[in-house]
């Protein structure tokens, strides 16, 4: 061990090395998105579309989806750091990367996808709504709990496409009475899209107005 990292415990959260929590190099080789986009899904085009092929002739309860890095590569380190590897702290550097590449949504209220129960209470924390409390205070929008779970959910993991959408269906409901207010909900990665548009459908249904999605990652395929 060098003195320097006695001096200097802290320890990127990516890679091991010096910075905390993530060193600058890793911040460099972030996959950032925030260039042009499907305006519906969200996915990364050449120029920005209206619908494009992940999208198109699905229905999606949710108006936009924005998110601010790919799901691969220090992308995705990041995400499964925060979201499995206890490692709390990453909330905040998840949320002000978020607000610096995704434009501030225009909506009243922050809402997130609730957690499972018991993973949230072994975690101690719920990586969703810290992203969105954090995006609440850089946006200056409240956050508030809007969406309940049913109590058993399958994990969407390991599911493709159509078993998502199918697994999700009635899974979540608005946790209270919506006046058409314009929400934002927030998750940790987009990865189908399925679990965003049954909360989104779900807010909706409770009486909502638009709803659009922010994510940490999104999940690209070429
Ligand atoms: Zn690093
Ligand atoms: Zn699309």
């Amino acid at each position: 061990m060098r003195v320097l990292d006695l001096l200097l415990p802290a320890c990127c959260a990516l890679c091991g090395h010096g910075g905390d929590p993530v060193c600058p190099a890793c911040v460099r080789a972030l996959p950032l998105l925030g260039g042009p986009a499907c305006a519906r899904c969200g996915k990364p085009t050449v120029m920005p579309v209206a619908d494009c092929r992940e999208c198109r002739g699905r229905r999606l309860g949710f108006e936009g989806a924005a998110a601010a890095v790919a799901f691969e590569g220090r992308g995705r380190d990041l995400v499964l750091r925060f979201k499995d590897g206890g490692l709390r702290g990453l909330a905040s550097t998840s949320a002000g990367l978020i607000a610096t590449v995704c434009p501030a949504p225009e909506c009243d209220v922050l809402t997130w996808v609730p957690g499972d129960r018991w993973r949230t209470l072994r975690r101690g924390y719920h990586p969703a709504q810290e992203l969105a409390r954090g995006l609440a205070e850089r946006w200056d929008v409240p956050a508030r709990p809007l969406l309940a779970a049913a109590p058993l959910r399958r994990p969407q993991r390991g599911l493709d496409h159509t078993a998502r959408r199918r697994n999700v269906r009635g899974a979540f409901r608005a946790a209270s009475a919506l006046t058409g207010e314009r929400i934002a909900v927030v998750d940790d990665v987009f990865t189908t899209g399925a679990t965003l548009s049954a909360c989104a459908a779900a807010l909706r249904k409770g009486g909502a107005g638009p709803v659009a999605v922010v994510t940490l990652a999104r999940v690209v395929r070429m």
